[in-house]
């Protein structure tokens, strides 16, 4: 390519080409780098469980202790009262039979729904665990198979208040089950925790104002009327985006202003109408 051109100009040109390549690989290598944060994000996708997830998930084990030993160790779990309450729900207990429970990816539950991966759990139980005391109330918009709720339940206590809303009538009766087989049946018997068959996006606002509120689904923006149910000096914990999506924290204030700041890149099922959310495969 350099042939016509004199020794010291070619060994340039060499130069020039070796830094070209070397460029081309940088680039490409910047680029692949950016593709793969972008469709896989720090943590496995909450898009139902991917080879890739199962393949490359760090906390994934064979036993529920060994689970949530995985999450404490690699401080997924930081908190005594995080690690407490997952201890006290088996993951099994929530996931459909045949499914792998212990697998740290989200997992198919029917109705184009899924169980979060349980790092997922973890971390917004983290996230949330100053605004989960004995006594307080929280909300679980999205509650799918129930797992959160209950923990949220196990959490505020029995002079606390969790309300669960789903727009699938049938996984409400299936995480009624759930929950009937786990620590947290006292809870539901006695009132403490209810679940209702709505459309979250309109939270519930007959038990508001909450401390905590967690969507366990993906909204295009922050529905108004969370904010106007969340307690002020409360938080909300909300995964906002269509395609690329974050993991939203929003707090209220004392004086009602909002601070709100991302966690991580996160991909959950989207919240929608339950139409949208049947019709779509
Ligand atoms: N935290 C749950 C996540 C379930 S997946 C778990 O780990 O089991 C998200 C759930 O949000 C699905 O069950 C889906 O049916 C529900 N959902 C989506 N849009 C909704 C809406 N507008 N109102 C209520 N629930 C909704």
């Amino acid at each position: 390519m350099w042939a016509g051109l004199p020794k010291g100009k070619r060994e340039t040109c060499h130069d020039i080409e070796r830094a070209s390549l070397l460029c081309l690989c940088m680039i490409l290598a910047a680029v692949g780098a950016c593709v793969r944060s972008a469709i896989s994000s720090p943590f496995p996708s909450e898009s139902p469980n991917s080879l890739m997830d199962q393949l490359f998930s760090r906390y994934s084990a064979h036993s529920h202790s060994s689970l949530i030993e995985n999450l404490k160790s690699s401080g997924t779990i930081m908190s005594k009262r995080v690690a407490d309450v997952m201890e006290k729900l088996d993951r099994a207990l929530f996931t459909p039979q045949g499914e792998m429970p212990y697998l740290d990816s989200p997992l198919p539950i029917g109705y184009n729904a899924t169980i979060s991966a349980p790092h997922m759990h973890a971390t917004c139980l983290e996230l949330l665990e100053n605004y989960l005391q004995q006594g307080m109330r929280a909300l679980d918009i999205g509650s799918g198979t129930g797992y959160l709720t209950a923990a949220f339940a196990l959490m505020v206590g029995e002079h606390g208040r969790v309300v669960g809303v789903e727009h699938i009538a049938e996984l409400v009766n299936q995480s009624l089950e759930n929950i009937k087989c786990s620590e947290a049946a006292p809870l539901l018997e006695s009132g403490c925790l209810s679940f209702h068959v709505a459309d979250g996006r309109s939270g519930w606002p007959d038990e508001a104002p909450y401390e905590s509120i967690h969507v366990g689904a993906a909204a295009s923006k922050v529905p108004q009327s969370l904010i106007d149910q969340l307690k002020p000096g409360g938080r909300m914990v909300i995964p906002v985006g269509n395609f690329f999506q974050d993991l939203l924290v929003i707090d209220k204030q004392l004086d009602g202003t909002l601070k709100q700041w991302t966690t991580t890149s996160v991909r959950y099922v989207p919240l929608t109408s339950r139409e949208s959310q049947l019709a779509s495969n």
